[in-house]
């Protein structure tokens, strides 16, 4: 391609709204226009890099056996319905886009494809012998996100590989599992990116687990814990560990006293000067069950810690059925205007001890969704961190004081349900070897892989004939890979300050050949030449033929990230060409002749 044909447009400052590096820098580069909230263009050259990307998850997919199909984007509310995810993508801050047609029918604009290919397995699988089948597809998803931001990663309308396989049992599940944690792995390898594959949340369906794999970039939203052994990887939703021991606490007789202006640990624990460790925090939340029902939770957790949300949740979603409801769709912390709405009388905020009386919630108010209510009583939860503690501080249900060695069993019963919702932290002990500390990190997740087990095939009666003629549930995995957010986030690991360092495997071209002065017969000739001789050998190659000054072009190959810039200058008077490598900045004169094959071997070798 010729820059002076191509609809390239570089611009010199940075968006203003754009706040990552990655998200500026394709914005500058002519990769990407904005055209709404978390809609974008992806312009020739994105386009080139997301074919690369495609082409490599291919090449892995297949060779696992996995065949490649296209799924439909529109699907009925019907297959949604019989999953029972219609309202949960819908209600609330559902993020599926949804809207009626004009037979008044309802349809969806796929944000991920479990519906679908479960009705296709349902309809086409039988037999015990058909089985295993794994199909995937790239393709464009769709979703209502709450924030979309940072250009490509989080995006309304995104490209995504998604796979889905079905089993006759666990066991063969678990084997195709492992054979796409290798894909992966392969995959990332070969995309040329530093990447970690951890252990994930599998929300509300637990069971036998899921991992990411995360590209490992500051800017990553997501925070991993892992040991420097190597032998444990998790994201922080997910991760286990032991916290550091609890101080064991001075205060052997219960008492109440006043501690006026302690509603925090910090204050409380500097004003009886006692370690947070000894501290019993009760932290009030607010989750809304699907059928309407909100539930004021009180979790009791040791002072020193936080609670992790994520497991909060999947805890209160195993008691769904104290409410009669199928899931959680929202869990808050309720702020003075959400308390306002359930409260009978003022909260001791800050003084909240774990027995608070149930008559702070006023008798039968309405939830807004329709036809729910608000559970008469608080659900008490207790984290193991305050469960063990002895002779422990905590509040005294009134603004200004606190009760001193407090006891379980004795002042205050221990909660029903003991359960483990501390967010572990950096230096947390591992749990495999108690002399590992947890270390930090950030990262994007671009993949996640799932056993999903019976999850859908159960709800949408997705069945095949065993061998004995019995007729069984299918065991179900999916395999997802952000192929967009890939994209983007290999330049949020690769960059510099005169822009994009593309790995050789995913760059939109592998060289660019610039004429410094396009007034100039001989420099135009040999650049042609060599134009012509680089894509005829395999070797994706930009000639940069526009009538710029030099430093124009350097500055523009530069921002756009071209792995090897062949400049037809002042050493074509020796037979030479001066090649520049992006990511060292390395410059050599090499004969003419040689160019094609130096680049050659460099590629072949980058890519691995
Ligand atoms: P996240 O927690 O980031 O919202 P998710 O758990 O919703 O991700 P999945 O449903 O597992 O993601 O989708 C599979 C992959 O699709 C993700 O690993 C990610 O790479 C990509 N992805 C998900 N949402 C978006 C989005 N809004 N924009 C771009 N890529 C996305
Ligand atoms: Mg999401």
């Amino acid at each position: 391609m010729r820059l002076s044909q191509m609809l390239f447009v570089t611009l010199r400052d940075d968006p203003a709204d754009a706040e990552i590096p990655s998200h500026k820098l394709l914005l500058r580069a002519g990769y990407i226009r904005r055209i709404g909230s978390g809609i974008y263009a992806y312009l020739p050259l994105m386009w080139r890099v997301l074919q690369k990307v495609s082409q490599i998850v291919r090449e892995e997919m297949n060779a696992t056996g996995a065949q490649e199909t296209l799924l439909p984007q529109m699907q009925p509310a019907e297959l949604w319905k019989e999953s029972g995810r219609w309202d949960t993508y819908t209600k609330a801050e559902g993020i599926m886009f949804a809207l009626t047609d004009r037979r008044e029918q309802q349809v969806a604009l796929g944000p991920t494809h479990e519906e679908v290919i479960t009705y296709i397995a349902r309809d086409m699988i039988r037999s015990y012998r058909q089985l295993p089948q794994h199909l995937y597809q790239i393709q464009t998803k769709f979703r209502d996100e709450i924030r979309p931001r940072f250009g490509l990663m989080r995006g309304r309308e995104f490209i995504m590989k998604d796979g889905y396989s079905f089993h006759v049992d666990e066991e063969s599940l678990k084997k195709t599992y492992q054979d796409m944690d290798k894909a992966y792995s392969n995959m990332f390898t070969r995309f040329g990116l530093a990447f970690r594959a951890v252990q994930a949340d599998s929300g509300a369906i637990g069971g036998s687990g899921s991992q990411e794999f995360m590209v490992l970039a500051e800017a990553g939203e997501d925070e991993v814990l892992y040991t420097e052994d190597g032998q444990y990887a998790a994201n922080v939703e997910k991760a286990v560990s032991l916290p550091a021991d609890a101080v064991s606490s001075t205060f052997t007789t219960y008492e109440k006293r006043e501690t006026p202006g302690t509603d925090t640990i910090e204050k409380l624990s500097q004003f009886l000067k006692c370690s947070p460790t000894q501290i019993v925090k009760n932290v009030l939340y607010q989750a809304v069950y699907d059928n309407g029902t909100i539930v004021l939770v009180l979790v009791s957790i040791r002072g020193d810690q936080e609670v992790n949300e994520v497991k909060l949740q999947n805890e209160l979603v195993k008691l769904v059925d104290n409410y009669k409801a199928k899931t959680v769709i929202k869990l808050t912390v309720p702020d003075g205007e959400a308390q306002e709405k359930w409260t009978a009388k003022t909260l001791p905020l800050g003084y909240i001890a774990p027995d608070i009386a149930d008559d702070y919630i006023a008798s039968q108010p309405q939830s807004k969704i329709e036809g729910g209510s608000v559970h008469p009583k608080f659900l008490r939860l207790v984290d193991k961190t305050a469960a063990e503690l002895k002779n422990f501080v905590t509040g005294a249900n009134e603004s200004g004081y606190h009760s001193i060695g407090a006891n379980w069993g004795e002042q205050f019963k221990l909660p029903d349900t003991t359960v483990d919702v501390r967010k572990s932290r950096p230096g947390d002990r591992a749990i495999h070897n108690l002399e590992q500390t947890l270390q930090t990190a950030r990262g994007i997740e671009v993949g996640h892989i799932f056993q999903l087990g019976t999850e859908y095939s159960q709800p949408m009666g997705a069945t095949y004939t065993n061998e004995q003629g019995e007729e069984k549930l299918l065991f179900m995995g999916c395999y997802g890979l952000g192929v967009s957010r890939l994209a983007q986030a290999a330049v949020e690991q690769s960059y510099d300050k005169d822009g994009i360092i593309w790995p050789v495997a995913i760059a939109p071209y592998h060289a660019i050949v610039t004429i410094p002065n396009i007034k100039d017969a001989q420099q135009v000739e040999i650049a042609e030449k060599l134009y012509t001789e680089l894509n005829q050998a395999g070797i994706e190659t930009l000639l940069d033929d526009r009538n710029e000054r030099a430093g124009v072009k350097f500055k523009d190959a530069d921002l756009i990230g071209i792995p090897y810039r062949i400049v037809t200058g002042r050493a074509i008077a020796n037979g030479k060409v001066e090649v520049v490598q992006r990511l060292t900045r390395n410059s050599q004169e090499i004969g003419i002749e040689e160019v094609v094959s130096t680049l050659k071997g460099w590629i072949e070798e980058a890519k691995g």
